[in-house]
Order: C-alpha cells, then structure tokens, then sequence
C-alpha cells in the first residue's frame, strides 16, 4: 500500500490549499445573494497540495491499462488509431463551444464539414448517402433497421417482421432488431465458420425483413459467398444491413456498397480515430444504397439556391428522428480530421495492415494454441486455448498472465463457437517490434504452462490487484482500498 493510494480525503490537513481562483472581475458580493441560496458552511473538500492532489490522480491513473500504456489486442471491439491531432481539435474552443440551437448561417462550416464527411464516407464504403447522426453502433443498427422498415411499408409490404442474423453476430445484431420489433432468427455457421448457405436458404419467405450480416465476420474471416447471400435475400424481397463496426481491414480493398449491402452503419468510436474505452462518445453513422435515401433520418442538410446549408426537419419517407440534434460532432470532427490526415493513398493502406499484422500472430502462434479455423484471417483471428491441454491451464489463465508481461488481454470467450476462445486483432498501427514481443510472450506463457502452470493459473502477479473472485465482484464489489483490506482479498 503506498502512501498515494488512501484515499484524497485522508490526505488532507486543516488550512492546506493548492489553488487560487482567477479573479472574476464581477462587482457583485456573495452577500447580495437572496436569502437562502447562499452556503452555510463550506463543502467538505479534501484539503490538500497541487503536487499531493497531482500524485494521487496520476498513480490511480497508472492502476489501469490503456492504449497509451501497451499493446492491446482486443478482438471485436478494437480502438484502433487514435491520433492526438485529432483530440486537439476536436478540444479547439471555435468547436467546443459551437452550441446546438445556433442559426444554421453561422455555423455554415460545420454543415459542410458534416457534409464532406459523409461524403467521403460514402465513397470509402460505396453506399448513395450517409446520416452521421446516430450515437453509436447499436444506435446506427436501430436506424438502419428502421430506415429497412420504413422501406418495406412504403411499398405496402406490411408481413416483414422477421430478420436473420449468424450465430457468430456480434451481441448488439440481435439486441438492435429486437428493439426495432423485429423477430430475431438465427442461421448457423458452417465448421470454416462462415454462413451456411444450404441453413440460410429455407429462412427464406415473404416474411423476412432482411439479413444483418458483419463481413468479415465476428471470426475474423470473409464470407465468400456473399455473392450468392445477397442474390438469395434479394430474391425473397429482403435486404441486406452490414455491420461495419470494425471496417479497418476492407479499407482501400473492397467496398460494402459493391457486394450488395443496401444499408450499414460504422463506428467512428472504433475504426476512424475516437478513443472509446470507457463506454463514450461514439458515432454511429449509417448509409444506404440509392433506394433506400428517401428513408434516412431527419434532420438532414440541404442547400439553398445560393449554396447556403440549414437543416431540414421535413420529410414524409423519413424513418423518423433518432437523435435531437445532429449527432456527436466531437467525434465526427475527429473522423473527419482522420480521413483528411490520411488521404485517399494512405486510408487504402489501413486494411491491408491490418490483415497482414493478424496473419503474422496467427502463423507465429500456431503451433502453441489451438486454432479451430486456419484459413487466412482478415483483421482479426480466434484461437481455442493452448495447443496442450494437459495442464489444466485455460483461457482465462493466460489472459491474466499477460498483464505480468505488460499486455493488455486480447477478447476471450467470445465468440462463443468454441469453449477457450482467444480472440485477437493486432489493429494496423502496431510496429513489428511490437507484435514479436507480444508473440514471445504468447509463446513463453504456453511454455510455462507446460513447466510451472501453478505460475500461470495463479497470475497476474505483478498488477495492483491479484486474480479477483469475478462473480463475488460483481456481486459484493469493493469500492474502497479500505473494505479491500477488510475483505483481504489478497
Ligand atoms: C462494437 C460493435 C458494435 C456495437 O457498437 P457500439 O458503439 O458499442 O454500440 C456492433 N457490432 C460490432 C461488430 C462491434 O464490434
């Protein structure tokens, strides 16, 4: 226990101050204030030193693990890059302090950049239009899925209440549609772990709204008969959604819009440059293909004769409204600034980085852990435990001891098609360095579960806080250092 780690209340001592107020110039004094809104007393705060308070929160801050202090290989719901240039302007006051209910004439640049943004969007993905406003991934799901709605009854066609989504969808897939009040049914994977074509067929009616599909899929692997899925949904009058939450390994390769995608949504919280550890911000815009832009959300941009932007509330197709104003535009900003910072030549290089860093692990760790499918992976790969079962070493063990070695746990698991799921995506802005210690440790852990598994199902040994009792923590959980001692964990 250091010194630091009480509590900020135990560190203060009567009369130590570390701050001065800048003067308001305001002539007023508190004593002009009505009767009764003024304090009785001071608020009980912690009285304490600048360099104290600065210590504390900066030692609490080095108890957690983030993109910025190590490698971090979160399958499925990756932070990819988060550039900082994107964080200062996003933070820059003439952004910040834009206010939602400003007239449209003076915040004509921040239409147009919303504009170019949804623009160069649409051209990374190959969709007609975007709609940047919804707040995040499942929001961008219940947006496309009522714009696929609004679709079928604008054409009389009442009966479509059903939508198919994988096995291997990600959790959100069959949330979003069941909030939509669509009736969720499952297809199944083959064993290679794509769709299966021959269990999708006979799902097929007039019953069925669509199909929501993530290609590359929640494996990491391409579904090669796309083709064929989107010529079989289509034919049954349904749609396709694409989940494009993680679209960093098709950027600059192939385009949603082209394999037959009529509606989609991204994450700018996980592929264009906003950090999202924590649970927010996010974006999660959504696009169509050109027969469903009539059913995109209000509000939208649109131009005047003179070029002027403003905002139109009206239209009858219209989904509805999803948001109250116009979206994160902090996170767009940061999107934005990416894209523009990459250029065209280099957004196309983000893809083909990200597969060959996911491969590279994949080959260098094969022969250590289980890999259930071996095919070449896209952005991301998923292994079923250690190679050797033999001493009892499981998923979770090897998880805790990376975070000895200074690693952050890759997804484990998850998916759930298979018992020790290690799911792991490198993301395209790791070094080669950095990847060869992560391997070697990969591979020293494997070892030492073979010499020492003691070591490994015991760790992590060096973290602030040893292995905690996850179901008793969710449970009981201990919020203090002080009930941490009292309960002795450890
Ligand atoms: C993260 C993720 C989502 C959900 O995004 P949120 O912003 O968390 O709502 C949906 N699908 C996939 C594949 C994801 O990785």
């Amino acid at each position: 226990m250091k010194y630091y780690d009480k509590l900020i209340f135990e560190l203060s001592k009567e009369g130590r101050k570390g701050y001065t107020l800048p003067a308001n110039g305001w002539e007023t004094s508190l004593d002009e204030l009505p009767e009764g809104l003024g304090r009785k007393a001071a608020p009980a705060l912690p009285q304490v030193s600048e360099p104290d308070v600065v210590r504390h929160y900066t030692n609490l801050s080095q108890m957690n693990f983030g993109v910025d202090s190590g490698f971090y290989p979160l399958g499925s719901c990756t932070m990819k890059y988060n550039p900082r240039i994107s964080e200062e302007i996003a933070s820059m006051q003439d952004f910040a302090g834009l206010h939602p209910l400003q007239p449209a004439s003076s915040v004509q640049g921040v239409l147009r950049l919303y504009k170019e943004l949804s623009e160069a969007l649409s051209a990374i993905t190959g969709m007609a239009e975007f709609t940047l406003n919804p707040f995040a991934g499942a929001h961008g799901e219940l947006t496309g899925l009522m714009i696929m709605r609004s679709y079928h009854i604008a054409r009389g066609d009442y009966g479509r209440t059903r939508i198919i989504v994988p096995d291997s969808a990600h959790g959100t897939n069959p949330a979003s549609a069941a909030v939509c009040g669509l009736e969720v049914v499952q297809v199944k994977s083959r064993a290679d772990g794509l769709v299966d074509v021959e269990d999708l067929r006979p799902l097929l009616d007039e019953t069925v709204a669509g199909i929501m599909m993530t290609n590359p899929n929640t494996l990491g692997l391409f579904e090669k008969d796309i083709k064929e899925i989107a010529s079989l949904v289509h034919g049954c009058g349904g749609l396709l959604y694409y989940d494009g939450a993680n679209m960093n390994p098709l950027l600059g390769v192939v385009r949603p819009g082209d394999m037959g995608f009529d509606v989609m949504h991204l994450n700018l919280h996980k592929t264009f440059s906003t950090p999202h550890g924590g649970g927010g911000p996010g974006a999660g815009p959504v696009g169509v293909a050109a027969h469903l832009v009539p059913y995109l959300p209000v509000p939208r941009i649109v131009a005047d004769e003179d070029g002027q932007l403003g905002l139109d509330d009206d239209s009858a197709d219209a989904c509805g409204r999803i948001s109250g104003f116009m979206g994160n535009f902090g996170v767009l900003l940061r999107a934005y600034a990416y894209i523009l910072m990459l250029g065209r030549q280099n957004v196309r290089m983000a893809g083909p980085l990200a597969v060959l860093g996911a491969n590279y692990i994949k080959e260098s760790l094969r022969d250590c852990y289980r890999l259930p499918i071996s095919s070449v992976c896209k952005h991301e790969f998923v292994f079923d435990g250690l190679a050797d079962q033999e001493s009892g070493v499981t998923t979770l063990d090897v998880a805790k001891r990376l975070l000895d070695y200074g690693f952050h746990a890759p997804t484990i698991y998850f998916p759930l098609l298979f018992h020790q799921s290690i799911m792991i995506e490198p993301t395209e802005t790791e070094s080669k360095e950095t990847l060869d210690s992560f391997i070697e440790v990969m591979r020293k852990i494997a070892a030492e579960s073979a010499s020492e598994p003691e070591l490994v199902k015991s760790a992590p040994h060096s973290s602030p806080v040893g292995r905690l009792d996850e179901v008793r923590a969710a449970r009981q959980p201990v919020l203090t250092y002080r009930d941490y001692i009292d309960c002795s964990v450890k």
